[in-house]
């Protein structure tokens, strides 16, 4: 595959993000605001020809890996199927996708036999109250059933995602990560990102703190990341069957080896999570334009990709991202 898209900073992007939904069945406390957020209007949204065409695109610009996320991906209409066309595509040699994991224990036998095999899944707690309180849903046993689902099918890896929040689920460090001992999850603790600037400054906790209290636990040695250039720093105990992760976009951010590009449920292009510049490609695919205008306007956006963020340049009370929360551009 041609390899096309390079920024202006040498950096080669291969990955996407793509966001099929801003819908979600969860209310997480730092992702969707309380009040005030409203759902895009179903025509806005991207329909899956649209994403395919789009994904094609890419693709033929150098883009080979794909991870599926929204909002909530499993809770679109037909996104089995959608899933099933996208793993098909022989130009793309990686699928996959990232969910809460409330939907999961009822569709793991579906999302295997439609091709993916990789998934990130989010769980803050291991505590069902606190998750309830987190997610303003009572689901963590359907989430712990959907991770228990996954591994039993043979998904690999099966990456549980934990935001790290000072007074919320700090206390669960040791709890979390000691269930890489068991079982083959990749346990990842990642920074919590300004995306609700209340409160921010009393939740934030680098990932050098969860590192300190890790290495209490007993001896870690690096491990090897199956990809490669992600963004987390991987560890293991030894003999554990899991690993651990670290993401630490604020304190550690990874700019340099950034190779992803975003499209949000309504086609927005970002080629940085913290910037709020976007291009539209909505309109472009809705009126008519040839796939090379379109690949000409991704080219153009991944020329401008940003050096770096910004976003923890300042102290941590003045730490904010832009207008959008995560549920809106795709985590
Ligand atoms: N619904 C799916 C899920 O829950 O995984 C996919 C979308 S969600 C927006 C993707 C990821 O973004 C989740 O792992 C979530 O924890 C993370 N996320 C959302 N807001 C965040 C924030 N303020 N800081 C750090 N991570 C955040």
């Amino acid at each position: 595959m041609p390899q096309k898209l390079v920024d202006g900073f040498e950096r080669r992007v291969d990955y996407l993000r793509l966001s099929v939904t801003d819908r979600c069945n969860l209310r997480c406390t730092y992702c969707l605001p309380a009040e005030g957020f409203r759902f895009l209007p179903h025509e806005d949204v991207l329909r899956y020809e649209e994403l395919l065409r789009l994904v094609h695109i890419a693709s033929g610009l150098g883009i080979s890996k794909v991870r599926v996320t929204g909002g909530e991906p499993l809770v679109r209409k037909g996104i089995l199927g959608f899933l099933e066309r996208l793993c098909a595509l022989t130009e793309i040699r990686d699928v996959s996708l990232t969910t809460n994991g409330v939907l999961l224990e009822s569709l793991a036998e579906e999302l295997w036999a439609v091709g993916v095999r990789r998934l990130n899944v989010s769980l803050d707690t291991l505590h069902p109250a606190k998750y309830a309180a987190i997610t303003g849903v009572d689901a963590f046993w359907k989430v712990w059933q959907g991770l228990c689902a996954a591994l039993d099918r043979g998904f690999s890896p099966v990456k549980i995602n934990v935001v790290t929040m000072r007074g919320v689920n700090d206390d669960e460090i040791e709890a979390l990560a000691d269930i890489t001992r068991s079982y083959p999850f990749h346990v990842r603790f990642i920074e919590l990102m300004p995306f609700q600037p209340e409160g921010y400054e009393e939740r934030y906790l680098s990932a050098d703190v969860v590192m300190e209290r890790l290495c209490a636990m007993g001896t870690l040695v690096p491990a090897r990341s199956e990809n490669g250039n992600g963004p987390a720093r991987y560890y293991q105990f030894l003999d554990a069957p899991g690993k651990i992760g670290l993401i630490s976009p604020m304190s550690h951010h990874f700019c340099p080896s950034c190779n992803r590009l975003r499209i949000t449920a309504e086609g927005g292009l970002r080629t940085c999570l913290f910037s709020d510049r976007h291009v539209d490609l909505r309109g472009p695919l809705r009126c008519g334009c040839s796939d090379e205008e379109i690949a000409a306007l991704i080219l153009e956006a991944v020329r401008k990709k940003p050096q770096r963020h910004h976003v923890n340049d300042g102290p941590v009370f003045q730490r904010k991202c832009q207008s959008r929360p995560m549920t809106a551009i795709g985590g």
